[in-house]
């Protein structure tokens, strides 16, 4: 599946918020939007002053940002859009429940990676299971009760070696339950809203999907 491999902070500066896309240099002084938060490209400057956006506008800027947080394309992403209707309950939170199953999200929310972005490199490269079986498909979608495992043979990379320490200072999200000596992790229940911390209004971006 493809992806975009533009640089990405420049999506931050185009939403005006932390998207976390970088992993660590996101939470240091380096960030970008730290310094320059305003949109890029040539007129970026004037537009922090531009007139209101219109309720399109606002629309387009949060189906954006969803979209650009768990890396996805459009025509993928108007997918997902087209399963959570058919699910029941509420379209946008079933949005955000299906993006948060991807297994690339997974396990960077169990902290085997930095980002969405690293979480899936390391999905594609080979070097996770899903229930004891090889999964390289990062946008493979987990179920309650699913282990996340990585590979024995990946376990002697240095990165992984060095992961044990990375992980104690990171947060692992409710929904999971992670076991870092093990370097495996179960999938307890599906996300609730309140368990997924991102900064978007997912009713705008249903009605963008429903002009
Ligand atoms: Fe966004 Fe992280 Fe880049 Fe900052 S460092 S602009 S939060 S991707």
């Amino acid at each position: 599946m493809a992806r975009y491999t533009g640089p990405v902070c420049r999506l931050c500066r185009r939403e005006g918020v932390k998207l976390y896309l970088k992993g660590e240099k996101c939470y240091t002084p380096k960030c970008p939007l730290e310094r320059r938060n305003y949109p890029p490209g040539m007129h970026g400057p004037k537009q922090r002053f531009r007139r209101k956006m219109s309720d399109y506008g606002l629309q387009l800027r949060e189906k954006q940002k969803l979209r650009r947080i768990y890396g996805v394309l459009e025509r993928q992403f108007r997918r997902y859009f087209r399963e959570a209707q058919r699910q029941p309950g509420m379209t946008g939170e079933n949005l955000l429940r299906i993006l948060e199953r991807r297994l690339d999200n997974v396990v960077y929310r169990m902290g085997f990676a930095d980002s969405r972005a690293q979480a899936r490199q390391l999905v594609s490269h080979g070097h996770f299971m899903v229930n004891g079986r090889r999964t390289n498909i990062p946008s493979y979608l987990v179920k309650p009760g699913d282990v996340i495992s990585v590979r024995p043979e990946s376990r002697r990379r240095e990165y992984f070696k060095h992961l044990l320490e990375a992980m104690e200072h990171k947060r692992v999200a409710e929904w999971l339950e992670v076991n870092p000596q093990e370097l495996t992790g179960r999938v307890l229940a599906l996300p609730e809203r309140h368990q997924i911390d991102i900064p978007v209004n997912e009713q705008l971006v249903v009605e963008y999907y429903s002009r």
